[in-house]
């Protein structure tokens, strides 16, 4: 794909200009730019395809400031977390790049993970995995969970069971990070030693707690045409619930749930951990959830290479969440919660330790 390749797309949107997509943007919300939203970028790209407007330092700083949250797309029938997705590849290929998100793509092809940490294996120290031989079910940590939550995804396998689950001995990175920043490059060439993996050693599911990590290699495995079941560690929860091999008692008090983008909005998964949280908790909504959640600001690299943003918008996620009266913020992606933490001004937990606490 090129850009060129949505220019009926962005002839679409010049054409209709309806301004829906500016409704709910997070970033729209917080900057009052329009051009920062999917309307002015089409506009942009437009230009490029056209040749009237040339690629320059401003407008990636414009439009890279996007989290890729998809709000977007619920008000407009075009593409537009796709369409950023290609501008930013452009971008890159043209020599204009986010220095932030350059380092951390070097880190990335190097340590396999954007922080840069070489200690990725550390917080499976002591448990006992199947090897590949007992099992075709793989269990993928991620990057995020192993160095900002080890003891919450050790908690994630133990409630599961890692007897049944089998890891890689060193994890090949999913490439999120890689793919929403434009690098298509590298992406390609951690995705083709992914996919290979897979094949090699006849891998039937793939169990994961990060949804970045879920709707990557989900995109991954369609692209590859591989029949590998790919599913975020809540859904195992609740058919372990629904099968009685799990029992949990109402411990916790009033919580509410931020659906992360990458599970809610783009995977659906929206029932699954409402079914748990019932359960558990007394359990209340935030005026914007579900499909129609807000973004934590954290996504499409906008919390490494603008953080002023990002944070801005986590705060009024959390006035949100406090609008509910809950004391405790659940949420199920370590980069939300990691968000939420910063800011503060109300407990923030993850699904997996809150499970935790009401098995125990
Ligand atoms: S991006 Fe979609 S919602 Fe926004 S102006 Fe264009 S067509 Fe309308
Ligand atoms: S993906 Fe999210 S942040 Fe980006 S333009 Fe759409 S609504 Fe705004």
């Amino acid at each position: 794909m090129s850009l060129a390749d949505y220019k009926e797309d962005v002839e679409t949107c010049f054409g209709a200009s309806c301004g829906f997509c500016e409704r709910k943007c997070p970033v729209y919300q917080i900057l009052k730019k329009k051009t920062f939203t999917s309307r002015g970028r089409n506009r942009a790209i437009l230009g490029i395809i056209e040749g009237k407007v040339k690629p320059s330092a401003a407008l990636a700083e414009a439009y890279y400031q996007c989290m890729l949250c998809g709000c977007c797309e619920r008000w407009c029938a075009l593409p537009d977390t796709e369409i950023e997705r290609e501008l930013r590849k452009y971008l890159v290929e043209e020599g204009f790049e986010i220095e932030k998100h350059k380092k951390n793509v070097e880190n990335v092809m190097k340590f396999g993970n954007p922080y840069g940490k070489e200690d990725l294996n550390k917080w499976r120290e002591g448990i006992k995995f199947a090897s590949l031989k007992e099992t075709d079910t793989l269990f993928f940590a991620g990057c995020t969970m192993p160095l900002r939550q080890p003891e919450t995804l050790r908690r994630a396998v133990e409630l599961l069971g890692p007897e049944k689950l089998a890891v890689m001995d060193e994890e090949i990175c999913c490439g999120s990070y890689v793919l929403r920043t434009g690098y298509e490059k590298e992406y390609n060439e951690l995705s083709d030693r992914f996919i290979k993996y897979l094949k090699d050693n006849e891998i039937k599911k793939i169990i994961t707690a990060c949804p970045g990590c879920h709707t990557t290699i989900s995109e991954k495995l369609e692209k590859h045409g591989l029949e590998i079941e790919v599913t975020h560690i809540i859904q195992e929860y609740v058919e372990m619930l629904e099968k009685h091999k799990l029992t949990v008692k109402k411990l916790l008090g009033k919580a509410t749930y931020h659906d992360p983008c990458h599970l809610g909005r783009l995977e659906d998964l929206i029932d699954e951990p409402r079914e748990i949280l019932r359960q558990i908790s007394d359990f209340r909504e935030m005026e914007n959830h579900g499909y129609d959640s807000n973004c934590c600001g954290a996504g499409g690299g906008v919390r490494a290479a603008y953080p002023e943003l990002s944070m801005e918008i986590a705060k009024k996620r959390i006035e949100e969440a406090k609008a509910t009266g809950a004391e405790i913020l659940i949420s199920s992606c370590p980069f939300c919660e990691e968000q939420f933490k910063t800011i503060g001004g109300i407990a923030v937990m993850d699904i997996i330790d809150a499970i935790w606490e009401a098995v125990k």
